[in-house]
């Protein structure tokens, strides 16, 4: 019997899709189907300040005009905030995580200052229980961080962990990488007022929803280290990775939601066809 093989797309509805979605949807669909697996519809919307409905409903037009169909219902994160709540309040209870009472201000000002400048991680340490106890008074607003101090007391060094993958990340890496827990540094995974980020809820939905293959831009090849020590933590399968290239405009730059004029609904309205687009990208 053939591996089950199940991948999904996981666009966060804060703007139209552009090319690069095009190109990392289509990627995604056309592995699923020489598979024969399934293809996964995810809508990221956690973020409630910047995803709007109206995105939602242009993804959802845009994916059935570059004919991409999808199995089974739409996950709409939003609507699954206990499986991410359960998750985190896993890592409470083991004393994997703890409260940040950082402002951003604060963060950016101590990154600037470490040795190697910007390009280190943020890392801190739970305040003691006093101070700790004052600041919960004062109602101040923090933010939940995975400590990488707890999860290396826990798993032993992180750098033994790995996760496999079949793409190419921006360095070209392929097979089993090593975990560079340093990339990521203690990772927002929750905040006081919104119950969970970014990381947490991927490594929760690609396992609730049985994902065994991750295919995306490498834009997110660096995020993969701390998701897999996530995965480790929670006890989670960890899938196999396909990090794609970026595809990148005449000017050189990579496609961004900010730029209207190549938005899918763009160049649909301008006459360029799906097949035009696949003919473009090579696929
Ligand atoms: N929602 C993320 C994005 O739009 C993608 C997350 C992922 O593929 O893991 O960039």
């Amino acid at each position: 019997m053939q591996a089950p093989f199940v991948t999904r797309f996981a666009p966060s509805p804060t703007g139209r899709l552009h090319r690069g979605h095009a190109y990392s949807a289509m990627q995604a669909f056309q592995a699923a189907k020489a598979a024969g697996g399934r293809f996964l519809l995810r809508i990221e919307d956690i973020d409630v300040t910047r995803c709007r409905p109206e995105f939602e409903a242009a993804i959802l037009e845009d994916l059935a005009w570059l004919g991409l169909s999808w199995d089974g219902p739409v996950r709409r994160q939003s609507e699954h905030l206990a499986d991410y709540e359960a998750a985190l309040a896993q890592l409470r209870r083991e004393g994997l995580v703890y409260r940040c009472f950082h402002t951003r201000k604060e963060v950016a000002q101590a990154m600037a200052s470490a040795p190697h400048g910007a390009m280190e991680s943020f890392r801190s340490k739970p305040l003691p229980t006093a101070e700790e106890a004052r600041r919960l008074a004062r109602d101040e607003p923090f933010a939940w961080r995975l400590s990488l101090d707890a999860a290396e007391v826990r798993l032993g060094q992180l750098n033994r962990l790995a996760f496999h993958e079949e793409g190419a990340g921006p360095a070209g890496e392929t097979g089993d990488i090593q975990v560079r827990p340093d990339l990521g540094g203690d990772v927002i995974l929750a905040r006081k007022d919104v119950g969970v980020a970014y990381h947490l809820a991927v490594v929760v939905d690609d396992a609730l929803q049985g994902v065994t293959h991750v295919i995306r831009g490498c834009d997110l090849f660096e995020a993969t280290h701390v998701q897999r020590v996530l995965q480790a933590l929670l006890g989670l399968p960890a899938p196999i990775y396909r990090h794609h290239r970026l595809l990148v405009g005449p000017d050189g730059k990579r496609y961004a939601k900010r730029d209207r004029a190549e938005t899918l609904h763009a160049l649909r309205e301008a006459g360029v066809s799906p097949q035009d687009l696949r003919q473009e990208m090579g696929i």
